[in-house]
């Protein structure tokens, strides 16, 4: 680990009307260059690293990395009209509710396609989630402290 980073030399003394601290960025810059794994870093390792993944488990990996890329993105799509309905107040309509079904198609599509990518059906995967919400709430019913205690293993 970058030393000066670790003595914390990464900020210098609180200055200023309120007590800011100015970062070092390029203290900063070095800590997380240090911090970062080599296969996030380097083409190779990461092919390794691949490669590797496809042998063990058959993950279709370029498949798995656009999907879940794919997935990321569209769901951001998604959260931006609902940011806009709620906080810019975006009025509700039918043009609004046909580009939210129009982004879930697209969440949709990258959830089949990570599906295929990690070679599970979709039903196993919504059947799994059934099971799983049925062991947490066995009454049928949400409940908040069931949802913030979880039992060991329930992810
Ligand atoms: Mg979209």
């Amino acid at each position: 680990m970058n030393a000066k980073w670790a003595s914390g030399d990464w900020a210098t003394p609180p200055h200023g009307e309120f007590g800011d601290k100015q970062l070092n960025l390029k203290a900063y810059r070095d800590f997380v260059g240090e911090v970062t794994s080599d296969t996030s870093d380097n083409l190779e390792a990461m092919i390794f690293r691949l490669k590797e993944l496809e042998g063990e488990w058959h993950l279709n990996t370029p498949l798995l990395l656009t999907s879940a890329i794919g997935l990321s993105g569209e769901v951001g799509e998604f959260n931006e009209i609902v940011k806009k309905l709620i906080f810019h107040g975006k009025e509700m309509n039918a043009e609004v509710q046909d580009h939210m079904i129009k982004e879930l198609g697209d969440i949709a599509w990258y959830f089949m396609n990570t599906c295929r990518a990690i070679g599970v059906d979709m039903d196993e995967v919504i059947e799994k989630n059934v099971d799983k919400l049925k062991k947490r709430y066995p009454g049928g019913e949400f409940d908040v402290y069931k949802s913030n205690n979880k039992a060991e293993g329930d992810i």
